[in-house]
């Protein structure tokens, strides 16, 4: 058993760790980056990483642990006080691993996140930094979507509780709301930190949609044309 610890995250390992050190390099400074980018706090709980060999293992081990959670690559499980992110030694384990952590990070400073947000952060940071504002795999196919009139409704992802819910289109869109309110206009960032420091202090922080609506005037348009005119200069 291989064992590190890397910012807020112990990781555990059956298999030698060594060859990684630079994915828990990135991984110590996505907290940074989350608490930048969106002033979530630092973790309040610990978060355990346990890695697999290979994904027998993997699938193996969780069955035994969460019978009822349907099979995933990787997987961020919160119960009380400890966050547990697992995954399994692959060529997508850097993705899941940012992926799952994003979550986990979440999590250990927010009492909730609506389902919707929670993915659409991942997603924006499971690829590396340098990817994530004009390279991220989801923006041709966003572009491609939109340009067949298909507008992803926040409303939409809203109503979604459950992740069987969550196809890939949802994955995208939800994509596509974070992608905006990091990049797209300033009010638009604002609403989504005002919206995750209410919900930390206990106060109600409302649907994110109806916030938005209210901060950024012209909301839809501003939506269609952030991805139409976004390019890296
Ligand atoms: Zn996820």
């Amino acid at each position: 058993m291989d064992c590190a610890v890397h910012g807020p995250f112990v990781c555990r390992a059956n298999f030698s760790l060594d060859s990684y050190q630079s994915l828990f390099g990135e991984l110590a400074l996505l907290e940074r980056e989350l608490i930048r980018t969106l002033a979530i706090e630092k973790a309040q709980i610990p978060i355990e990483v346990y890695l697999f060999s290979d994904r027998a293992t993997y699938e193996t081990y969780l069955r035994q642990l969460y019978p009822s959670v349907p099979y995933r690559r990787a997987l961020f499980v919160r119960s009380g006080n400890l966050g547990r992110v697992f995954a399994y030694r692959a060529d997508a384990l850097p993705v899941d691993l940012r992926h799952e952590c994003t979550h986990a990070l979440m999590h250990a400073s927010q009492p909730m996140v609506p389902l919707w947000l929670d993915e659409g952060l991942a997603e924006y940071f499971e690829v590396p930094e340098h990817q994530r504002a004009f390279d991220s795999p989801h923006l041709a196919s966003l572009r491609w979507n939109m340009r067949f009139g298909m507008i992803p409704s926040l409303r939409m992802l809203e109503a979604k509780s459950d992740l069987s819910e969550m196809g890939g289109l949802e994955y995208r869109f939800s994509w596509a709301w974070a992608h905006f309110m990091l990049h797209g206009p300033v009010d638009a960032h604002r609403e989504l930190v005002y919206f995750l420091a209410d919900a930390r202090r206990g106060k109600p922080p409302g649907l994110l949609s109806s916030r938005l609506a209210l901060a950024v005037p012209d909301l839809q348009m501003r939506f269609v044309q952030h991805f139409k005119y976004w390019k890296q200069a």
